[in-house]
């Protein structure tokens, strides 16, 4: 089973996502993992957009393999004051990964909302790009909207599946669809797919 959301390359493979600028060459680089070349939605307000479409498609063009991200919304307190360019930055991966045909991993919080509407709008206009929901924590009814839309996938930790919520939220979510992550905790790996087992009744 591969990390569907990672930031430190692993032994079990899987995404690797930048959070600024600064690492896209070293992931680029990292054995055994699929780079996603991306700017966090944290660090959105110290990125030139003009100059990230350029680059996007120039790193999306010589890696053939790679994704998009970490990109998204974060609309909690800390972070409510940026949202205006985290839009902008957002469309930007997601156009770049509709034209590329690449994977685009979403950050979203307090945001899942106005995602899923912005996600919406690409399906109605066909630009709507192979889209990976990380550190998902909404609804069963939201997850199954948000899959109406298309390939849609999810990826949980272990906070996520800490949650009192956990089993209503991802046993019912269909085989193919919700994946384990280990974000900015590796050494968490191990109880993420343990739990996650234990929750959808045996994952292989
Ligand atoms: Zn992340």
């Amino acid at each position: 089973m591969k990390d569907y959301h990672t930031h430190h390359p692993g032994p079990h493979g899987g995404y690797l996502c930048a959070v600024t600028r600064a690492d896209w060459e070293q992931i680029s680089t990292a054995e055994g993992m699929i780079p996603c070349f991306g700017i966090h939605p944290w660090h959105a307000h110290e990125t030139d957009a003009a100059e990230l479409a350029f680059e996007l498609d120039d790193w999306l063009t010589r890696h053939a393999q790679a994704g998009v991200g970490e990109t998204g919304l974060d609309a909690s307190p800390r972070h409510a004051g940026t949202l205006e360019v985290q839009r902008l930055l957002l469309h930007i991966h997601l156009g770049a990964a509709f034209r590329h045909e690449r994977m685009v991993q979403l950050h979203g919080v307090q945001a899942w909302g106005e995602l899923l509407e912005i996600l919406r709008g690409r399906a109605r206009c066909g630009t709507l790009p192979r889209v990976h929901l990380h550190a998902w924590n909404g609804s069963h009814e939201m997850a199954r909207e948000f899959m109406l839309l298309g390939p849609v996938t999810f990826s949980v930790g272990l906070r996520e599946l800490s949650h009192s919520k956990a089993t209503e939220r991802y046993a019912r979510i269909p085989e193919g669809r919700l994946f384990p992550e280990s974000d900015d905790h590796p050494e968490n790996w191990a109880r993420t797919v343990a739990l996650l087992g234990l929750i959808r009744g045996g994952l292989k």
